[in-house]
């Protein structure tokens, strides 16, 4: 059962709803399952010392819910075992960005959020199981819970924890979700990751833009492009602004300089990428109001970042491109009452025309 969910041939027999349970993700278009005990967090200490370092910038829902990171019961009383698996996002070649466009963080590209998808696919899962179990409880997570996804990936033996604090399978590399079944009894398990294969590879210490990891698997959201541009709030400091290169939402530099992740990849029917989100015409999203966001991006990840936080990414990228063609609308933002954009806006003026105004 270790890894691909196709490959389940020596799992030893769970309860009657486990092998249609993995048959269905399968069927699902998840990539990996893997089936670990609820213990207690052996990672906890880390995550204290990372909050403690203010490495955790503003995402208070760390701190604020610290005591369930503990141990998976936080999340679901009485669980004792948890499925973790794994959603593959594109993988597809990222081509260069075209003038005027920002990138977008692979994730994204599908243009949906993938909550809503691998929520409802999961929830489906669990009518499934209530097929052969009416006594069987199980909770799915993705993301929003106070779970630690990486740790438990480990521990279900899908891979290792990369220096860029990822999950790494050797076959799959990076570019997946995480996503955990918790359920009320004992499952068979499998046997722990125990080995990193990083070896003395640094490529994603060594390119990241911001310098935003403090050590191998220790990074500094604070710093971090994908942090400052989908979660951040307001101004974005000013010295991190022409690392930003050409990203206007997320970064996979680290992910993308990965040699696990260097093996040519097509992306699956379920994961299939849009068009108008691999890379994201600036100007347009500029020239939005919020009724215009609000119709284009309610149901993609954009929607996290909102209009304001789009567009001040929007005109740093412009910036940083020096695109003369964008002074116009970047003017027209200058005196707007949302100051983020508008300052902003401001900068990427000053950078283009090169002189303060
Ligand atoms: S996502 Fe980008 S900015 Fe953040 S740690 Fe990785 S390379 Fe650095
Ligand atoms: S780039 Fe190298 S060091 Fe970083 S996660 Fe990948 S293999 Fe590990």
């Amino acid at each position: 059962m270790k890894g691909s969910v196709a490959n389940e041939s020596n799992s030893p027999a769970g309860p009657d709803w486990l092998e249609p349970f993995l048959s269905g993700l399968d069927e699902f278009g998840f990539l990996l399952v893997g089936i670990c005990p609820v213990v207690d967090s052996s990672g906890f200490h880390r995550l204290v010392e990372w909050i403690d370092s203010g490495y955790n910038a503003s995402m208070e829902y760390f701190p604020d819910r610290l005591e369930a990171y503990r141990n998976p019961c936080g999340v679901m009383a009485g669980a004792k075992s948890i499925l973790v698996v794994a959603s593959p996002y594109a993988a597809s070649p990222r081509a260069p960005c075209e003038p005027g466009h920002g990138q977008v963080a692979r994730y994204a590209w599908s243009g949906i959020d993938y909550h809503d998808t691998i929520h409802r696919q999961l929830k489906s899962l669990k009518r499934l199981v209530a097929e052969y179990s009416s006594k069987t409880n199980l909770r799915g997570c993705v993301d929003t819970a106070p779970l630690l996804e990486r740790e438990l990936a480990e521990l279900a033996g899908l891979g290792w924890r990369g220096k860029n604090t990822l999950l790494l399978h050797r076959t799959h590399g990076s570019y997946f979700f995480l996503a955990c079944v918790l359920v009320d009894e004992v499952l068979p398990y499998d046997a722990p990751n125990e080995k990193s294969f990083c070896g003395s590879c640094t490529a994603c210490l060594d390119g990241c833009p911001t310098d935003a990891f403090v050590g191998p698997g220790i990074m500094d959201a604070r710093k971090c492009i994908s942090y400052l541009t989908i979660e951040h709030r307001g101004h974005i400091p000013e010295p991190l602004r022409p690392e930003m290169g050409d990203w206007v939402f997320g970064c996979d530099v680290c992910q993308e300089v990965c040699p696990w992740n260097r093996k040519p990849s097509r992306d699956r029917p379920t994961n299939q990428a849009s068009d108008a989100f691999r890379q994201v015409d600036l100007l347009e999203l500029l020239r939005m109001d919020e009724t215009e966001f609000r119709e284009q991006f309610k149901k993609s990840p954009f929607w996290r970042t909102k209009l304001q936080g789009m567009q001040r990414n929007a005109a740093i990228v412009l910036g940083n491109q020096g695109n003369s063609d964008a002074l116009d609308e970047l003017r027209r933002h200058v005196d707007s009452e949302d100051e983020v954009v508008a300052e902003a806006c401001r900068w990427a003026i000053d950078k283009i025309t090169g002189s303060p105004r």
